[in-house]
């Protein structure tokens, strides 16, 4: 919760410069994965860099998170330009932008997404995206959620 937040909050004045609401909908209890946290924090600062990016003024960012078994699911979902159902197999390759001309405009090299999937298999999770062109994008990470009684020390994981 701590780590979704503090992404959060480093864009709230840009959200706010652009009339734009950013909401939090946190699950009833925190929840804990096991993570490089450094990549953990990539892949969301990267995907809520585009939903801002993606999403016209006065637009709306939700970041939700909730356990659904022995995963943590979250969701970035925004009320943006949304992307074409043919160009979906696509955004995860490298470079591979829907529209050059905007996302140069907005200093996009089209490597986000190539870098939030690379860092999410290799911490065993799985990344989903649904779209609605002209109404928004929903992109939905799954992570194992850590037990309570699994213990970390040095390379040894004791569950
Ligand atoms: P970079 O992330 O390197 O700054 P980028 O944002 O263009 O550049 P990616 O993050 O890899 O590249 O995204 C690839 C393409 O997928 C984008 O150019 C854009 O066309 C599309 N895209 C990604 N996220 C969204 C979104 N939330 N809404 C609409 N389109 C999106
Ligand atoms: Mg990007």
């Amino acid at each position: 919760d701590e780590m979704v937040s503090a992404s959060i909050e480093r864009l709230r004045q840009n959200a706010e410069r652009r009339s734009m609401q950013l909401i939090m909908e946190p699950a009833e209890q925190p929840l804990m994965i096991l993570a490089d946290a450094e990549a953990f924090e990539e892949i969301l600062d990267n995907l809520l860099d585009n939903a801002l990016k993606y999403t016209n003024t006065g637009g709306k960012i939700t970041v939700r998170w909730r356990p659904e078994g022995h995963w943590c699911h979250l969701e970035v979902e925004d009320t943006g330009i949304g992307i074409p159902q043919n160009h979906l197999p696509r955004i995860f390759e490298r470079f591979y932008r829907v529209d050059r001309a905007r996302s140069r405009e907005l200093g996009g090299t089209g490597l986000g997404l190539s870098i939030v999937k690379h860092l999410v298999q290799q911490l065993d999770g799985t990344i989903s995206v649904v779209s609605k062109l002209g109404k928004g994008t929903i992109f939905t990470i799954r992570f194992k959620l850590a037990d309570a009684p699994q213990v970390l020390r040095g390379n040894t994981l004791t569950a």
